[in-house]
């Protein structure tokens, strides 16, 4: 089997966020999709390690922001290459407005924002899939939204070759320095699994 066919499944990406007790967090998903018109209803998979998961099971809302292709790789690297569990994401972030519901979305470089409250919660294991009731929603430029693809073509900066011998994460870069990489090793990084991994 060739995991990479999963590669050609066409994905857009989004800053997904959320605020729990005045502490805003987010972080970079590339699963978002409109289930149902009547009601209005998202959906959003999120994987557990992600510190904003817990946020939004805790206080059922979340908005999305839906990134452009001229997003830089930095906004990548702050809501995707880092924890909000140590981390302030929004410290030094400042393209942001807050929704009606009390959340940060993101005002440059995103041709749209949704706010949503979620109706039911499904445990798949990895990820959690938050179905959730649209409230707001904008478009805020006609730029087009960027995909995984393009992401990987023209934004992630190709690997640097590297003296290390492991494993590396093929999403995020991250290398695992040892002969083989457990079955249940999770990306420090981007939470990935072993599964997506290569041998370098
Ligand atoms: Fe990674």
């Amino acid at each position: 089997m060739n995991t990479s066919a999963l590669f050609k499944i066409g994905y857009g990406l989004y800053v997904l966020t959320a605020n729990e007790q005045g502490k805003d967090n987010g972080c970079i998903v590339n699963t978002v999709m409109q289930i149902t018109s009547d009601p209005l209803q998202i959906a959003v998979w999120v994987n557990k390690n992600n510190y904003t998961c817990g946020m939004i099971q805790h206080t059922r809302k979340f908005n999305i922001s839906v990134l452009t292709e001229e997003t830089s790789f930095d906004v990548f690297k702050n809501f995707g290459y880092q924890s909000g569990q140590n981390t302030d994401k929004f410290t030094n972030f400042i393209d942001v407005k807050r929704t009606n519901n009390g959340i940060l979305y993101i005002t440059k470089n995103t041709n749209a924002y949704f706010s949503a409250w979620v109706q039911q919660e499904i445990d798949l294991g990895t990820h959690i899939m938050f179905i959730a009731q649209l409230i707001e929603a904008e478009v805020l430029s006609e730029k087009p939204a960027i995909t995984y693809d393009y992401y990987q073509k023209n934004i992630k900066p190709a690997p640097q070759p590297s003296k290390k011998k492991g494993w590396r994460c093929k999403i995020c870069g991250y290398i695992y320095e040892a002969e083989e990489i457990p079955a249940d090793f999770i990306c420090p990084i981007c939470k990935h699994g072993a599964i997506d991994f290569e041998k370098i």
